[in-house]
């Protein structure tokens, strides 16, 4: 996606040869427009799917899911890092490790909410190690949902996310494919012309 692609290179921070900060168009301070254009670019590679629902985990997939829900006119259901009170006790749970934080946490998702006969589309802003990604879909296996794709705003291809995600034969879009980055320079995968 050309707009996000060139938003990257004027906005996006290189902290180090394997994060990037884009805090001030997606991650902190949202552009909600292109919020809204990423949305429906997930609904566009996504149209044949018969998708019911958009999920995502908290908090920085939920503006994207929320557009792509919107652009498909399906809700989206997103995946809770603290289990709160409210949240009663059926829930599916999976480990994560996050790779910018350096912790693991549980995900959770009060089990009314996916269905065996839903059809799930994954959304997240960043597919790094996957690690988020992986805890979702077996979320979704638990179940009985089908997963029919991962979409993503901005993939890390030098890191190990797609390949676990690949191994399981999980469809995955994603709209700014970073091959490297340093300082200065980032180099996309697919640059795309539009
Ligand atoms: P994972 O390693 O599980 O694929 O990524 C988990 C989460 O870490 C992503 O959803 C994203 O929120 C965050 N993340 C991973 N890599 C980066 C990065 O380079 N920059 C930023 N801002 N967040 C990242």
């Amino acid at each position: 996606m050309k707009a996000l692609q060139e938003r990257i290179r004027q906005e996006g921070q290189i902290l180090s040869e394997k994060v990037l900060k884009v805090d001030s168009f997606l991650n902190h301070q949202v552009d909600t427009a292109l919020a809204v254009e990423i949305g429906k670019e997930f609904a566009r590679l996504f149209a044949h799917e018969k998708i019911t629902k958009v999920l995502t985990i908290e908090a920085s997939g939920i503006q994207f899911a929320m557009a792509t829900g919107i652009a498909l006119g399906v809700p989206f259901v997103y995946a809770k890092k603290k289990k709160a009170i409210t949240q009663g006790d059926v829930v599916y749970a999976a480990s994560v490790h996050s790779f910018t934080k350096q912790e693991t946490y549980q995900v959770t998702i009060v089990q009314s909410y996916l269905n065996k006969e839903d059809r799930i589309l994954i959304v997240d802003d960043f597919l790094a190690t996957g690690a988020a990604l992986v805890g979702l879909a077996d979320i979704v296996e638990a179940s009985g949902a089908t997963l029919v794709g991962v979409g993503c705003v901005i993939e890390k291809t030098f890191q190990e996310g797609r390949g676990l995600l690949e191994e399981r034969q999980i469809p995955i879009q994603s709209l700014a494919r970073i091959s490297s980055m340093s300082p200065g320079h980032v180099d996309f995968i697919d640059e795309t012309p539009l």
